[in-house]
């Protein structure tokens, strides 16, 4: 157990626990930490607060510092790779073979790549997910979980969170901590992403459109990031796949029309995760804005630039270097937060991956081409489905990864209706890039701000979104 943080006797104290939990119940409505019930996932009359923690949790200053530090990195990579088909190509094509839904994506970045892109602009806002691992020798590194090319989120929420956490921390007489809660808004970040895409599109009228899913708990964290549009005068909709297979259309020039508006950035917060696409209709609204000339965040070759598949490829020797040529630096900045990943590719390379997960199932993750939280195979499970697989191939649908063990840390997770109770928790960073290209020039690239889950460790797996892990903020120590 992490010794730094929030001291143990303040932990134990019932009393205060007791006391802290209704202030901060009541100060995360009051700022705003908000998500709509499961019981009315789409009307917001009545409203809780989203799961996050008593405390803040414990982060080493210095692999904090080295997260924000390399995301301007990151950007630049997901751009290259979004702008490589070759590579994409070459990473994608065996698990395109038995993944349908990747296969799906890939064929609409196919064809866009062959009518040739209507828009020159790309505004990505990403998150790249960190746990710290500790070594053998008691030390500890950051190393990425994965990057999230589309959308992320949280960047709303977690805004709000350093407040109620200075609250608490001044109610419960820890000053000394509470000072060394960070600022955070990555809502303004992504929101500027967007906003410069926007002008870049060059029309006044023109509306900024949220691909929204149909359910739609977490709203209030897109909301934050559409206030800040609104605040600079940019108009926002929100749409869901089915609303612009029925009112939108491209016209000669391509530009998207929806509802009569005409769109000139389409933000997606859907359509990243099978059951996104409810019919057919789905896809060919997909295929639709793709090829239009409103830009996209994120268009759908960096979309496939955040496939787990592709992560696993940028980690073979050389690869970085392919990306990043002249910039030794830059490669080894962001090879040092990568950890050990393994094809599982047919081959000798594959059936090596295989024999080392069977040897040692709780060393790895075995993880599919998914989003969204609970996909991954931990432990016995990897077993239990390598060697259940009636075809070989069905395991190129996987990737495996060395499993991250962060330092449990003691806190409480305050959900709406459930009973406090002292959890043994890990956490994980996100830090959130932004940026803008035109054409070949980088116009906008930038470290937005971060994000801090943690979970109990009961957990393998994560997201808030999945009902698993809480918002938190970071206590640098
Ligand atoms: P998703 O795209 O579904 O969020 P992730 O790769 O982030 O997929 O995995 C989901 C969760 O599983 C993470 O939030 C983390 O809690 C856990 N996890 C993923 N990879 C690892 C790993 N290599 N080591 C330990 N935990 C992991
Ligand atoms: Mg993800
Ligand atoms: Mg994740």
């Amino acid at each position: 157990m992490a010794t730094a943080g929030i001291p143990e006797e303040v932990l134990r104290n019932e009393q205060l626990i007791q006391k802290l939990e209704e202030i901060a119940k009541d100060a995360a409505l009051m700022s705003g930490i908000l998500m709509r019930t499961k019981e009315t996932p789409n009307g917001s009359e009545v409203v809780g607060f989203a799961p996050f923690t008593l405390f803040p949790s414990p982060v080493p200053k210095a692999l904090f510092q080295q997260a924000l530090a390399v995301q301007v990195h990151f950007n630049l990579l997901v751009d290259k790779i979004s702008q490589n088909p070759d590579f994409l190509e070459e990473a994608l094509s065996s698990t395109i073979k038995v993944d349908e839904f990747t296969a799906k994506l890939f064929n609409i970045h196919r064809q866009v790549l062959q009518e040739g892109h209507a828009q020159s602009i790309v505004v990505g806002l990403n998150r790249s997910d960190y746990m710290l691992d500790q070594d053998e020798d008691g030390g500890t590194s950051l190393k990425q979980i994965e990057i999230n090319t589309i959308a992320a989120s949280f960047g709303g929420l977690s805004s709000q969170t350093p407040d109620v956490h200075r609250h608490i921390l001044k109610v419960a007489n820890r000053l000394e901590e509470r000072k060394k809660i960070l600022d955070n808004n990555p809502a303004a970040g992504l929101a500027k992403g967007l906003a410069k895409a926007w002008e870049l599109y060059g029309s006044e009228k023109a509306v900024v459109m949220f691909l929204v899913e149909n359910v739609q708990r977490n709203i209030f964290d897109h909301r934050y990031v559409e206030n800040e549009l609104w605040s600079r005068n940019i108009p926002v909709i929100r749409r869901q796949f089915e609303d612009v297979f029925k009112t939108g259309s491209l016209d000669q020039n391509k530009r998207l029309f929806v509802d009569g508006q005409e769109v000139a950035v389409v933000y997606f917060r859907n359509g990243y995760m099978p059951q996104n696409y409810t019919s057919t209709q789905s896809w060919e609204v997909r295929l639709m804005m793709e090829r239009s000339l409103a830009v996209k965040c994120p268009d759908i070759s960096t979309h496939l630039a955040g496939t787990k598949k592709v992560q696993q490829e940028l980690a073979r020797p050389g690869i970085l270097e392919r990306f990043l040529p002249d910039q030794p630096e830059v490669v080894a900045q962001i090879r040092a937060t990568f950890t050990g990943l393994y094809t599982l590719d047919m081959g000798a390379e594959g059936d090596e991956t295989v024999a080392m997960a069977l040897a040692k199932p709780d060393h790895y993750v075995l993880k599919p081409q998914r989003e969204g939280g609970g996909n991954n195979i931990y432990g016995r499970e990897i077993c239990e489905v390598l060697e259940g697989m009636t075809d070989s191939s069905e395991r190129t649908a996987y990737i495996l990864m060395d499993k991250i063990r962060p330092c449990p840390v003691h806190n409480y997770l305050l959900r709406p209706g459930a009973p406090l109770k002292l959890s043994t928790c890990l956490s994980e960073l996100g830090v959130f890039g932004a940026y803008v290209r035109q054409g070949k020039e980088m116009v906008m690239n930038e470290c937005v701000g971060h994000l801090l889950r943690t979970k109990s460790s009961e957990h393998a797996d994560g997201g808030v979104a999945a009902g698993v892990a809480v918002l938190d903020n970071p206590l640098l120590v």
